[in-house]
């Protein structure tokens, strides 16, 4: 008898794919999930489908496919049309401007609707053909959402769980989207539904309930006769990891090189992939207004803004750099000397070891998104406060303004009120920074990325015998 194994589904698989004259080399991610379900993946015979992150030619498919075999990693090959309209149109220029609440900047193009539907089929055909009875499937999030039913439909007896990592919106925004009713069916198919926070969660049920003959009483949805139950699960972050960073001789010298660099300047560090729901605009208008206004601080403060690039093949985003680029250029040029600069700004990507050093040496870290599912590098800020220091500026419209009570937690439209709190940050005494921090730290470095995925299969498992025993 075959061994019952895990499933684990998500757009990209997690591994860094490059071409070295005409050979292909692996490399496996490091990022936080990866790390976090690795323990999952990498064990017996469980393995992970996904996208490997780039067009591999039909010829050599087969040859990639052996290597990723060797991590447990099961490729599911896209075409650059597939990549256009399933992941660059519908997923990025529909789903994520409208779970983040900017509906305007969707664009509802029927194509790409028809693309998704194709490769959320093209992810089932993988997954049925490696699918045993008796497995467990977790899929992860907006780019999979009608993958759950289209397995149940072939399957019904399969256990099923669903992460969604990114926010749920309110009904009336839900509502927008025209095939809302079939996503809705789509996600309704898994067994256990996670989300970041209590409201997604609930944003959630209201939605299913409105859309279809689904029945809430708490968070269990009883749908075509299945018990579906939604739940928060906030996810945390690799802690060890960054504790391990900050300690590391090498990550510490570089360091204290920051901190000599920067004596007698307060620091306020700011990391985003570039994205229009992250509020960049807004924090450096708040700069702006504080310099303006508050003419004491010229010389004593620097903003260091790391934005990532991402998705700069979509319109909004390309728009979005431009406009960042001028507001920094102004910023400077108006209130720079010869010997100190406000905005320190840097669009590119940085190692691991890079950003641990930045984030032990600054000491504000001002994480401002319009709207985030959870936003990671708040976790990672104060993971890496091993002196227990340092201010956090957290937007209430981050998932993780939830658990970080501690933070400033600011509005990010309201540009004086994030004025007030960087004055309130520049100015805390050092008391008060250790009374916060360490009780984020106690919450970050309990709730790690372990302890979630732990939560989230231990209830997938409960929710099944639940089910089973109504039956
Ligand atoms: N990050 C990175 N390279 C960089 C800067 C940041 O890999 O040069 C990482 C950062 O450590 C964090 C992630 O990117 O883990 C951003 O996650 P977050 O949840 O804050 O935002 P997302 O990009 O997922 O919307």
């Amino acid at each position: 008898i075959r061994e019952s194994k895990t499933i684990i589904i998500s757009n990209r698989l997690p591994v860094k794919i490059t071409e070295e004259n005409g050979v292909y080399q692996l490399s496996p991610s490091e990022g936080g999930l990866a790390t976090g379900l690795g323990s999952i993946y990498k064990e017996g015979n469980n393995i992970w489908i996904g996208w490997p992150g780039l067009e591999v030619p039909e010829e050599r498919q087969e040859e990639v496919t052996k290597k990723l075999a060797e991590l447990n990693l099961i490729p599911v090959f896209l075409s650059s049309e597939e990549i256009n309209g399933y992941y660059e149109g519908f997923s990025n220029e529909i789903l994520w401007p409208v779970f983040h609440y900017l509906v305007t900047y969707a664009n509802f193009e029927q194509a790409y609707w028809d693309a998704y539907q194709d490769v959320n089929e093209k992810f089932k055909r993988a997954v049925t053909q490696h699918l045993s009875s008796g497995d467990k499937i977790w899929i992860h999030d907006y780019q999979l959402l009608l993958l759950p039913n289209l397995i149940r439909e072939e399957q019904p007896s399969v256990t099923i769980g669903f992460f969604q990592h990114i926010p749920f919106p309110s009904f009336e925004i839900f509502r927008l989207i025209p095939w809302r009713e079939e996503i809705i069916e789509g996600i309704l198919g898994a067994d256990l539904l996670g989300f970041h926070t209590f409201d997604d969660a609930r944003h959630f049920i209201s939605a299913a309930s409105r859309l279809t003959s689904s029945n809430p009483s708490d968070n269990i949805l009883i749908y075509k006769n299945r018990q579906i139950v939604v739940e928060a699960f906030p996810m945390g972050i690799d802690n060890d990891k960054f504790d391990r960073l900050t300690r590391d001789p090498k990550v510490a010298k570089f360091t204290v090189s920051i901190k000599n660099s920067l004596k007698n300047i307060k620091t306020i560090l700011t990391i985003d992939r570039l994205d229009y729901s992250k509020g960049i605009l807004q924090r450096l208008q708040a700069l702006e207004l504080l310099l303006e206004k508050h003419p004491e601080y010229l010389g004593k403060l620097a903003l260091y803004m790391i934005v990532v690039p991402s998705r700069d093949t979509v319109p909004k985003y390309k728009e979005l750099k431009d406009q960042i680029d001028q507001l920094v250029g102004n910023i400077n040029a108006r209130f720079r000397t010869i010997s100190w600069l406000p905005v320190h700004y840097f669009y590119r990507s940085f190692s691991v070891e890079f950003l641990s050093a930045i984030y032990s040496a600054a000491d504000i870290c001002l994480v401002t998104p319009m709207r985030d599912g959870m936003n990671l590098v708040s976790k990672e800020y104060v993971a890496s406060r091993l002196n227990e220091d340092g201010v956090l500026i957290l937007s209430e419209m981050a998932g993780a303004s939830k658990e970080l009570n501690d933070a400033l937690i600011v509005n990010p439209n309201n540009i004086g009120d994030m004025v007030k709190a960087m004055i309130q940050a520049i100015n805390m005494p050092a008391e008060e920074q250790q009374i916060r921090m360490k009780s984020m730290r106690a919450m970050v470095s309990k709730f790690n990325i372990h302890l979630w995925v732990k939560n989230f299969m231990d209830k997938l498992r409960e929710v099944k015998t639940m089910q089973e025993s109504l039956h």
